[in-house]
């Protein structure tokens, strides 16, 4: 599943850099999270490292965008293929809401 940033954004910026994979940027309105680049973290964190920055609580779960954890190693490889995990890789799903 890939993260959404939802309308609480105060476009702070503090989330872009800290992606692993590159998959923040700024939109027409708000920041955006390209949902093909991001794996939740999986391969570099334990922890959404967008999630752990923002200020006010603006990053989620994208409820529409459902994948599961194999499915999240599977993009990491794909887009790091010369590259040890480093994080991430054991973490027990949260269910969805
Ligand atoms: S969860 Fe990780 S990979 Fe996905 S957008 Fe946030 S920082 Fe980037
Ligand atoms: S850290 Fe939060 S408030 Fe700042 S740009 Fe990212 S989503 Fe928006």
């Amino acid at each position: 599943m890939s993260m959404l940033i939802t309308d609480l954004c105060i476009l702070c910026g503090a989330c872009e850099p800290v992606c692993p994979n590159e998959a923040i940027s700024e939109g027409p309105e708000l920041y955006e999270v390209e949902s093909e680049l991001c794996t939740e973290c999986v391969g570099f964190y334990d922890e959404q490292q967008c999630v752990e920055v923002c200020p006010v609580d603006a990053v989620i779960f994208n409820p529409d965008d459902f994948e599961t954890l194999e499915e999240l190693r599977a993009k990491y490889l794909a887009m790091h293929p010369d590259r040890a995990p480093t994080g991430g890789w054991e973490r027990v799903k949260e269910p969805v809401a």
